[in-house]
């Protein structure tokens, strides 16, 4: 996990850490505080967002005004907070990123990211309106036919391979739920 700064100082009592297979049956190496004996562990995050739909099949993608990826075109995600649901975090998402009015559906896709450590998942939600109200992540939220979304100009692979895949659904009629890897 080079992509996440090693852990330096303990967070209980800011003592430096030092890096070692803790002797508790752990085979891997964590930050242990010498001093107060906590063992920091680093697990994945969690980013999850949804796949905004008119009814007439149009998809809401919004174009990124944050790093990184800053100006590419993205579905609306983010990092799921402390003490919310995914659906919960998935709708604050749309509601931060887009200002759009949705009814949230199914799970579409989980995909695991191991380089950077975290799980994307991705729901099917409905557009009630046309109308958004973008916030300061967002240089702007549009809506893309099908046969228009900027597919060189997409942020994330998770995000054009859940699009892909949506779209294949809509096509072939398949309902099911997408779990994959981008390695
Ligand atoms: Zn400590």
């Amino acid at each position: 996990m080079s992509f996440r700064a090693a852990i330096k100082f303990c967070s209980q009592c800011g003592q430096a850490v030092r890096h070692a297979v803790p002797d508790d049956g752990d085979t891997r190496v964590r930050a242990i505080c010498p001093a107060c004996g906590v063992v920091h562990y680093q697990n994945p995050l969690n980013v999850v967002g949804c796949i905004p739909v008119m009814d007439d099949g149009r998809i809401l993608l919004c174009k990124r005004n944050i790093e990184p990826r800053w100006g590419k075109w993205t579905l609306p995600a983010g990092f799921m907070e402390l003490d919310e649901t995914l659906v919960e975090g998935a709708a604050r998402e749309t509601d931060e990123e887009a200002g759009a009015d949705i009814e949230m559906g199914r799970l579409f896709s989980v995909i695991s990211v191991p380089r950077v450590a975290q799980v994307h998942v991705f729901y099917c939600a409905r557009l009630r309106s046309d109308v958004f109200n973008p916030g300061h992540e967002t240089i702007e939220a549009r809506l893309f036919a099908p046969q228009d979304i900027p597919w060189d100009e997409l942020a994330f692979r998770t995000v054009s391979t859940t699009l892909q895949r949506y779209l294949e659904d809509q096509a072939s009629g398949a309902v099911q739920v997408h779990n994959f890897d981008v390695l």
